[in-house]
């Protein structure tokens, strides 16, 4: 077993240390991005599967094939579009967003995970055209001219799991350096960053971490990495130059909340300079119907899904209204008396009434809510 040291010197296991084994479309075996890869992959065991076609994860239908598939690692060409715009809804209030999409699915195992819901098979891919993928995005930034575009690679997957063997998240930083009219925000819960220490980023690389209330991350995110360790690799990103964002998503309703996330807002802000980070999200708990049922059946000792919703105008399930303002309340209370005043606070798909009611505005009067994080960045 490999015990993963990062920068900072905690200990933890690294989400690459479950893959069980690797399997490699034929036509990628001999690119050298997959070379690279599997020169990483130590003891795994390595599959060459044909074009086409995909790994077997154990007898089970999804989703409780979930369990081994997250285990298998699957090698392979993107044959769709790397570079989109983020769905968003129509409903609520989104951020203009834009999605790099280098793989689906993630080794690392939350309760809350919508993808469970989103997937219908269970294993890890990750595309290895990388070619493909950096002349897409330097046809949206630096041919198409689209204006200033903000982009993630987190919409399938996490952005940083699989770094310790792709280092992927090192060639975007370096792809983005120069790129002044893009930012690129990696969002993750793994905290592989050593290798980004000495890079040149000019600035246009945001690392971003999900965070909780510790007793959210501890008992509803398996093979995360524990929130010491995610304040630490965001410490030690901060000193070398990078600007940090932080997503408090979902925000979960549980005996002791107010404490729970009072104590990370604090322990947060205790560890990282305020001024290095840009924004910092809410989004309370929302799930597809479906999700329930799914993650109510993995993890049959988890209990926050037995709490009252309504559903949203999107058709996802979310907390009652008074509810949710109460909590981003308190949240907003506890970011705003130690954020700098240069970070933006906003919220992740929510209406303009709850913008008014929390925030005493709502995006519109501030040109709207991609212009006021362009702001931030630009
Ligand atoms: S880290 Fe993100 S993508 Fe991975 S299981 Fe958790 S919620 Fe899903």
């Amino acid at each position: 077993m490999n015990f993963f040291t990062p920068v900072s010197g905690l200990t933890h296991r690294d989400p690459v240390d479950f893959i069980r084994r690797i399997f490699v479309e034929k036509s990628c075996v001999d690119l050298p991005y997959t070379r690279e890869i599997l020169s990483r992959a130590g003891a795994i065991p390595v599959e060459v599967l044909d074009d086409r076609q995909t790994p077997e994860s154990g007898l089970n239908p999804y989703p409780e094939s979930l369990a081994q598939g997250k285990r298998d690692l699957f090698l392979c060409r993107n044959r769709g579009k790397f570079f989109k715009s983020c769905p968003g809804t129509r409903e609520y209030r989104c951020c203009g967003y834009y999605v790099l999409n280098i793989g689906m699915n993630c080794p690392m195992d939350c309760v809350y995970c919508i993808l469970q819901a989103y997937l219908n098979n269970p294993w890890l891919s990750f595309f290895v055209n990388v070619d493909d993928l950096l002349s897409e995005l330097t046809q949206a930034v630096v041919v198409q001219n689209k204006g200033f575009l903000r982009i993630g690679t987190g919409e399938f997957t996490d952005s940083m799991a699989l770094d310790r063997l792709t280092r992927l998240s090192g060639i975007l930083v370096e792809f983005m350096r120069d790129k002044d009219s893009a930012i690129l925000e990696l969002k993750t819960k793994a905290t592989v960053v050593d290798h980004l220490k000495d890079l040149d980023h000019g600035g246009r690389t945001i690392l971003a971490w999900s965070l909780n209330s510790q007793e959210v991350m501890a008992r509803e995110e398996f093979r995360t990495a524990p929130f010491e360790a995610r304040l630490a690799a965001a410490a030690d990103c901060a000193s070398w130059g990078y600007r940090l964002a932080f997503h408090f998503d979902p925000i979960i309703y549980h005996p002791g909340w107010k404490e729970g996330y009072a104590e990370t807002v604090e322990r947060l802000f205790d560890s990282v300079p305020k001024e290095s980070i840009v924004w910092i999200s809410m989004g309370a708990l929302r799930f597809l119907p479906a999700l329930k049922s799914i993650a109510g059946k993995r993890f049959p000792n988890s209990r926050f899904f037995h709490e009252e919703f309504v559903p949203g105008l999107d058709g996802k399930s979310r907390y009652f209204r008074s509810l949710r303002v109460e909590m981003y309340k308190h949240l907003f209370d506890l970011i705003s008396r130690r954020a700098s005043s240069d970070t933006c606070v906003y919220f992740c798909m929510e209406s303009d009434e709850i913008w008014r009611e929390v925030f005493g505005f709502c995006p519109e009067e501030r040109g709207g809510l991609p212009a006021m994080l362009d702001r931030t960045v630009e």
